[in-house]
């Protein structure tokens, strides 16, 4: 549609992971094992561990989902068996699609419990690593936990099986010797399960497009145009850093003056005003709002009535 997504890993980035992923994974596993050893205080030096990106050289994801699912079943429902999964492919619903999820690691049952392991290549100096890097970490793990939940509970297997925490590997100092900490991922949980029972059904979505549209990329540009704008969009700045269609639903909030593209807390704190340039008519009273608008009203004209203070434009 003309909108290249401006957003993703450098090449640089990428490459640095896979290194550091490799050194983690390389001489059987050994860091690995040797973190899991450190920060779940079990004996795994034995442990054995299925490379799940192929089975039998075949790498169809939904070959490897059940694959996934038939070890999962295994492990959770023998003895304990010491085997890491070493990128399990899980799916999850979400919003009546099938997504896949492919985390790093899942350990093999640790004190009762399933943990999933992540590794990036962001450094931890003096114990401390980048905050906002950990909080897309935990979001990411947050979703993989979910997924192996729900995987647990079509199993008809005890979800409480599957740890509330996640193990970071990264980079320790300016080292590439590999460093592990669990962190907590109950609120990440929590926000997450919230979310999917907000998000509105693909099916649904599509009953408000008239028979002709399309979405397929080859057809015209006109017409993907017209199909893509008969849908609501919901852009907040947010977006641009994981959707592709980003800068295109940008240019249409902009073009319809929509609270949302100056953010998602301008947006809540207006809700009723559907456009910045009504908001700004009902200030300059060429138009009265109605009863929902206004305490959104209200509050703009308190936040109009700070700003000339702070200008000293009022007296
Ligand atoms: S940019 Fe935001 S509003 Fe547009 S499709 Fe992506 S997630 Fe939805």
């Amino acid at each position: 549609m003309g909108y290249e997504p401006r957003f993703g890993q450098s090449p640089f980035a990428i490459a640095r992971e896979q290194a550091f992923e490799a050194l983690v994974k390389w001489g059987g596993y050994a860091e690995l094992i040797r973190l899991l050893r450190d920060q779940l205080a079990v004996p795994v030096d034995e442990a054995g561990v299925t490379d799940l990106t192929e089975v039998g050289g075949d790498t169809n994801p939904a070959r490897r989902a059940a694959e996934t699912r038939s070890l999962l079943a295994r492990l959770a429902s023998g003895n304990d068996e010491r085997l890491i999964l070493d990128r399990p492919l899980l799916t999850l619903e979400v919003a009546g699609q099938t997504a896949y999820l492919e985390p790093q690691a899942v350990t093999h049952r640790v004190g009762g419990k399933f943990y999933v392991a992540e590794i990036r290549s962001f450094p931890a100096i003096d114990g401390q690593t980048n905050p906002t890097a950990v909080a897309q970490t935990a979001k990411q793990a947050a979703v993989s936990v979910l997924a192996l939940r729900r995987t647990f509970e079509q199993l008809e297997l005890d979800p409480a099986q599957i740890a509330h925490e996640f193990l970071l590997i990264c980079p320790k100092d300016f080292s590439n010797r590999p460093y592990g900490r669990l962190i907590d991922l109950r609120q990440e949980l929590d926000a997450l399960r919230f979310q999917l029972t907000r998000l509105r059904r693909a099916d649904d979505l599509a009953l408000a497009l008239p028979p002709s549209a399309t979405l397929d990329t080859d057809r015209e540009e006109g017409e993907l145009d017209f199909s893509v704008g008969a849908l609501d969009a919901f852009y907040t700045p947010g977006c641009l850093s994981f959707c592709e269609m980003a800068r295109y639903c940008r240019d249409e909030a902009t073009a319809c003056a929509s609270p949302a593209r100056l953010g998602s807390t301008v947006r809540n704190t207006l809700p009723g005003v559907d456009s910045t340039r009504t908001a700004l008519a009902y200030l300059g009273d060429i138009h009265a709002p109605g009863l929902t608008e206004a305490a959104a009203v209200d509050r703009l004209r308190a936040a109009d009535r700070l700003r000339q203070l702070r200008r000293g434009d009022v007296a």
